[in-house]
Parts: structure tokens; sequence; C-alpha cells
């Protein structure tokens, strides 16, 4: 693939390269164009910004970020453009401690962005995805970019976890690979998929063996209304009808059902704290739940903690930024 580049420049440090990712993240790098705006324009109108604000986003990309930030051994995968904020972000994930040996760049083509505008009062927002460089993402690319997998999915992967923000069948396909390979495979199918790519998904569910959906998500796959832990456990039951092997449904404020193989649903409810900015908030449960499971946690164990970690990102604003580092959570959760 000439119009591809392999980042030599950008292979880990001595020690990830010995132990290899336990932790791999397969999905997107959005950068956030936010103009906070006295109102959202009518068609044809042009207005100015009060204020504007740059931010890293991407729900892959901030899955891997919260795990990075807590301490995981993570890599992402993933195609950014060659333009400035396709270095840029990998630049942020050198900082946040996530691997970007298999974060490719598309030349000429600019890197994947959501386009929001914020009404400064309401807080109500418009957002337009530009998915950009992450469309390069096909199974034809990543396969033979990667040595059919091989390059991302080493000896040492224990944890896959995928999303909802690049081409599907490239999702589905690592899905399935990585979980014939062993891997504990996470899959949070987020943003909702169309009733169309529902029924694209639901053959694949038996290679999931983490699937972690939100309230609106778990509603448009089973069809069951999520708005509660009750509710929420019925759906879970029926995921694991599909062929799932653990699910674990977040609530927001409401915290989350688990629901793992062989055992009741159990609900835990959210810890009670003043949010301010849930954006970004099931990324935060995602990424950390992964890392504290890569450090030997049970399933169970790593919910808690992660309910920890995510309550504690709605009390600061931005995505990225209001994720926990290790140092920052209670010595209870450490
Ligand atoms: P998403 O961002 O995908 O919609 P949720 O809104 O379900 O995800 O939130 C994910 C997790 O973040 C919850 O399970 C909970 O741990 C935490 N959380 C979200 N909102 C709040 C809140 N208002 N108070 C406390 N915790 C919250």
């Amino acid at each position: 693939m000439k119009r591809f580049h392999h980042l030599e420049s950008h292979v880990c440090g001595d020690n990830e390269r010995n132990n290899g990712p336990a932790v791999v993240v397969v999905g997107s790098c959005f950068l956030d164009y936010i103009a906070y705006v006295d109102r959202i324009p009518h068609i044809g109108e042009t207005l100015k910004s009060r204020s504007f604000q740059k931010g890293f986003g991407g729900k892959g990309a901030n899955q891997a970020v919260a795990a990075g930030r807590l301490g995981a051994r993570v890599a992402m995968v993933s195609v950014v453009g060659s333009d400035g904020d396709g270095a840029d972000y990998i630049e942020n994930f050198k900082k946040n401690g996530v691997d970007t040996t298999c974060v490719f760049r598309k030349q000429g083509e600019a890197s994947g962005l959501a386009m929001i505008f914020v009404e400064s009062a309401s807080s109500n927002n418009e957002i337009v995805i530009c998915p950009n460089a992450t469309k390069a993402m096909t199974v034809d690319f990543l396969r033979k970019s990667s040595d059919n997998y091989n390059r991302f999915l080493p000896k040492s992967c224990r944890f896959l976890i995928c999303q909802n923000e690049i081409p599907l069948e490239t999702t589905l396909d690592v899905l399935r690979e990585a979980h014939t390979r062993g891997i504990y495979t996470v899959f949070n199918a987020a943003p909702a998929p169309s009733p169309s790519d529902v029924e694209v998904i639901k053959p694949y569910l038996q290679y999931v063996s983490l699937f972690s959906p939100n309230e609106v998500e778990a509603t448009l796959i089973t069809g069951i209304k999520v708005v509660d832990g009750a509710s929420a456990a019925s759906a879970a039951k029926a995921l694991q009808r599909l062929g799932v092997r653990d699910v674990v449904i977040t609530l927001g404020a409401q915290g989350y059902v688990i629901a793992e193989q062989g055992s009741e649903a159990i609900h835990v409810p959210g810890i009670r704290v003043k949010a301010v900015d849930t954006t970004g908030a099931g990324d935060s449960f995602v990424g950390s739940m992964v890392y504290f499971m890569s450090i030997g946690k049970t399933l169970k164990e790593a919910c808690k903690l992660a309910n920890v970690c995510a309550s504690m990102s709605v009390q600061k604003k931005g995505t990225q930024s209001s994720y926990p580092s290790l140092a920052e959570l209670p010595a209870e959760a450490r």
C-alpha cells in the first residue's frame, strides 16, 4: 500500500518492546473542534464564536488514553492524516503512555475530526463527525499493514477493545480474530449502531467476551427499553442469549449493571458526585475497567474501580483531560 507508511519513528520503548502491550485498542482518533456560540446558527447564517477549543477525542483514542494514564501497557491501532493534527495526536498518545507503533498516517488526507457547536447558555450542541483518515481502516488495509494482525495482536495481548466509530466490518473481523487467538474481547458498541448494522453485528456476538453498551445502545440492540437496573438486567440476559459471555451496561449517574457468565445480573449504583461535564464518561469507564483487568482484578472488581474513575471524570470539564491518573485515585482504589 503505497499511500500509507508505517511510523517506524514511533516504536515503543525497550520495556514495552520486551513485554509488548497487554491491552490493544482498535478504533478512532478524532480531533474535537469546539466553537462556543451564543446560539446555533440558522441555515445560511454566519456567526462568530465566543471562544474556541481544540481537544483530543474519538472513542477508541479516549479509551486508550484512559487506560494509558492509569499505567496500562496499552497500544492504539488507528489511522490519522498527514496533517498537523495527526502529528499532534501521536504526540498526545505518547504523553499518555499509549504505544503508537500501529497508528498509521494516510498521506494527503486530513485527520478525523468532530465539528461541534455548543450554545453557551444552554449547553445544547450540534455535532458533525468527519471520519476522514479513519475511513481508511478497512479490513484489507489493516490486514496488509499488520501481517494479518500479528503486529498488533502479539502473544502479550490479553485484552482487545473495539467501538463503533470505524468501518464496522473491520471491527467485527478484528474481534473474531482476537477471540480465535484466545484474547478477551471487549466491544463497546458506541455510538449506537443503525438497525441494519445491529443485524450485521448479531452473528459476531459469539466472539465478544464482554459487551459494554450504555442505555441507548443496549436498548437498540436488544429491543428492551433500558432505563434502570431492572431493565438493564433483562437486556444483559438478552445479550447473553445472543452469544456474548459477560455484559456490563453503564447507566450514567445510576451506575452500571454487570452480568457475568453463569451469574445473576447485579446493579451497582453510581457514586454521588456533582457532575459538570459527562462527555466521554463511558470511555473513561471502559478504558479504566480494562486497565484494572489487565493488572489482575476480576471483572467485578475492575467495574467497581472504573465506576470511581468515571465518576472522577464527570467532575472535571473536558474529555481526555478529565481522566484520572493512578496517583489521583483515592488510596483504596490504587
Ligand atoms: P456514556 O458516556 O457512554 O453515555 P454513561 O453515561 O452510562 O456512558 O456513563 C458511564 C459511567 O460514568 C457510569 O457508569 C458512571 O460510572 C459514570 N457516570 C456518568 N455520569 C455520572 C454522574 N452524573 N455521576 C456519577 N457517575 C457518573
